[in-house]
C-alpha cells in the first residue's frame, strides 16, 4: 500500500495487509503519525499525540503477528475522544479545569481496545465537557472540518470525526449524549455508531449526563464499527447500568440481505426544519434501500418537537450534578492564592468552567431547585417516558428507522457560537434516540456541494447488528463512503 491508500484504508484491509505482511504495524504507525505532523496543525483535531508510546506499542503488536497471534484489531491504530480516562495521557474534556489531568487508570472502553491490540496514536479534540454540536468550546480552540476548513467538524466528537475523514487513523472513538457521535460523522462524511444505552462501559468516560452518555465506534465503514463495537460491548461491573445482555457476533450477519426488512420513515424528520437539498439527498438513500429490497412504511414520531426542550432540562439537569466535583479542592483547576473556602470555590469554577458549561450548570440548577423541579424537571421526565413509547409504538410496525443525521450540512465556524438556541437545533434528530436509550448510527449518504450528508438508521434497542446489516449493505451499494477529502494543503 502506498502511504496515501495506508491513510484511508479501513481496519479491515489494514489488518489483511498486516496478516500478509506487505506492511508492518509500526510501518502503519509511522504513516498515520506522519499524516497527523502533516495536518493536524491546520485541522487541530488532535490535541495529544503519543508518538514513541504508540511506536512502542506498534512494535509489541508486530511481535504478536510475527507469530501469527493477535485478533484483527491487532495493529490498528486508533485515537481517542479527550474524554476517555487514559492512564498516564492527559484526559482534559478541551477545559481548562481538567487541562493538567492525568489519569491513574484506563477508562473500559480504552482498556479493551488495548487489550484487543490497537494502537493508542494520541487523544482527540472536542466541545469541553461533549457540550456543544461544532468543536468551538474547546480550551484548545476549534477543530476544522477537512472538507473545508472553514467550516466546523460537528460535535462534540469532532476531533475524532474530522480526523478519521482526514486519514489520521481508520479508528476513532465518540461519546454520544445526544447526537455527538453521530452529527459529526454525518458532518465529516464517516460512519458513527452511537449503541444502545447499557451497550458499552461509561466507567472512565468523565461524565456529562449520565442518563444519556454512550459510547461508540468512528470509522469509515459500518463493517469496521461492528469490529470495534464488538470489543468495546459487554458487561462491566464498574458501572451499574451496564447492561448484562449477550453481545452477538456483529460481524457474522452483517452481509444478509435485508429484502423484507420494514424502514420506517418518520414524516416528523422531514419538516421545515430539515435544509431541502438534504432532504433529496437521504430521499436518495432511502431509494437505495428499496433497491436492497427493504419497504419503506410511515411512521409517527410525534413527540419529536418536544425532544429538544426535554433533553436541554434533563442532560443539563445531570450535567450540573456531575460537574458538582469540580470544586478546586479534591481535583482539576485550582484559582491562584484564595482568600477563603468560597472563593476557592467560586474562583476556581469561575476561571475553571468556559460559558457554555457555565451556561448549562445555571440551568440545570435552576431545573432542579426546590419549587422548580415539579414543573421542570418531573415534567421532563414524563415527557421522555412519551418519547420513549413513540419509538416503541413506530417499532411495532417498522424494523428501522430511517432519517437525516443533522439538519444541514457543516456550516461556517462561528456562524452559531453567539446563539445557542441555534446550536442546540443541530440535534433535532439525534437526541430523541439518547432519551430513549436507542441505538442510531450515521452513514455518509453522499456530499452537497462538497460538504457531505448523513443518513441516521435508528434500531431497537440491543439491535445493533441489524442497523449494521443495513449500513453495510447501503456501503456495498453506494460509494458515498469512500469519497475523501483533499488535504488540507490543496484545501485553502
Ligand atoms: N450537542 C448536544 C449538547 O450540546 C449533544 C452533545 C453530546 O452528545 N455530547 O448537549
Amino acid at each position: 500500500m502506498s502511504p496515501n491508500e495506508l491513510s484511508t484504508a479501513t481496519a479491515v484491509e489494514l489488518a489483511a495487509a498486516l496478516r500478509a505482511k506487505t506492511m508492518s504495524a509500526v510501518e502503519l504507525t509511522q504513516a498515520c503519525l506522519a499524516t497527523i505532523a502533516r495536518e493536524n496543525p491546520v485541522l487541530n483535531a488532535a490535541i495529544t499525540v503519543c508518538g514513541e508510546q504508540a511506536i512502542e506499542e506498534a512494535t509489541a503488536a508486530d511481535t504478536l503477528l510475527r507469530r501469527g497471534d493477535g485478533g484483527t484489531l491487532t495493529g490498528i491504530p486508533l485515537l481517542h475522544k479527550d474524554i476517555f480516562c487514559t492512564r498516564d495521557v492527559a484526559t482534559t474534556c478541551a477545559s481548562r479545569m481538567l487541562e493538567n489531568f492525568i489519569p491513574p487508570y484506563d477508562a473500559t472502553v480504552v482498556s479493551r481496545l488495548r487489550a484487543a491490540g490497537t494502537i493508542m496514536l494520541g487523544k482527540t479534540n472536542m466541545d469541553e465537557f461533549a457540550m456543544g454540536s461544532s468543536t468551538e468550546t474547546s480550551v484548545f480552540g476549534e477543530t476544522r472540518n477537512p472538507w473545508n476548513i472553514h467550516c466546523v467538524p460537528g460535535g462534540s466528537s469532532g476531533g475524532t470525526a474530522a480526523a478519521v475523514a482526514a486519514g489520521f487513523t481508520p479508528l476513532g472513538t465518540g461519546t454520544d449524549t445526544g447526537g455527538s457521535i453521530r452529527q459529526p460523522a454525518s458532518l465529516c462524511g464517516i460512519t458513527g455508531l452511537k449503541p444502545t444505552y447499557g451497550r458499552v462501559s461509561r466507567l472512565g468516560i468523565i461524565a456529562f449526563a449520565s442518563s444519556l452518555d454512550q459510547a461508540g465506534p468512528m470509522t469509515r465503514t459500518a463493517e469496521d464499527a461492528a469490529l470495534m463495537l464488538q470489543v468495546m460491548s459487554g458487561l462491566d461491573p464498574g458501572d451499574s447500568t451496564s447492561a448484562d445482555i449477550e453481545v452477538p457476533d456483529f460481524r457474522a450477519n452483517l452481509g444478509d440481505p435485508i429484502s423484507g426488512l420494514k424502514i420506517g420513515i418518520p414524516k416528523e424528520y422531514f419538516s421545515s426544519s430539515l435544509e431541502p437539498r438534504v432532504a433529496a439527498s437521504i430521499q436518495a438513500a432511502l431509494v437505495e434501500l428499496e433497491r436492497e429490497g427493504a419497504e419503506l412504511v410511515d411512521i409517527d414520531l410525534p413527540h419529536t418537537d418536544q425532544g429538544i426542550p426535554t433533553y436541554y432540562i434533563i442532560a443539563p439537569a445531570e450535567a450540573s450534578a456531575n460537574l458538582s466535583r469540580y470544586d478546586g479542592v479534591r481535583f482539576g483547576y485550582r484559582c491562584e492564592a484564595p482568600t477563603d473556602l468560597n472563593d476557592l470555590y467560586e474562583r476556581s469554577r469561575t476561571e475553571g468552567f468556559g460559558e457554555e458549561v457555565k451556561r448549562r450548570i445555571l440551568v440545570g440548577t435552576y431545573a432542579l431547585s426546590t419549587g422548580f423541579y415539579d414543573a421542570y424537571f418531573k415534567k421532563a421526565q414524563q415527557v421522555r417516558r412519551l418519547i420513549s413509547e413513540d419509538f416503541n409504538t413506530a417499532f411495532e410496525t417498522c424494523d428501522v428507522i430511517a432519517g437525516p443525521a443533522a439538519p444541514g450540512v457543516a456550516f461556517g465556524l462561528g456562524t452559531k457560537t453567539t446563539d445557542p438556541l441555534a446550536m442546540y437545533l443541530e440535534d433535532i434528530y439525534t437526541l430523541s434516540v439518547n432519551l430513549a436509550g436507542l441505538p442510531g448510527i450515521s452513514v455518509p449518504a453522499g456530499l452537497l456541494d462538497g460538504m457531505p450528508v448523513g443518513l441516521q438508521l435508528i434500531g431497537r434497542a440491543f439491535d445493533e447488528a441489524t442497523l449494521l446489516r443495513v449500513a453495510h449493505r447501503f456501503q456495498l451499494r453506494t460509494d458515498h463512503h469512500l469519497a475523501r477529502p483533499v488535504p488540507t494543503a490543496v484545501n485553502p
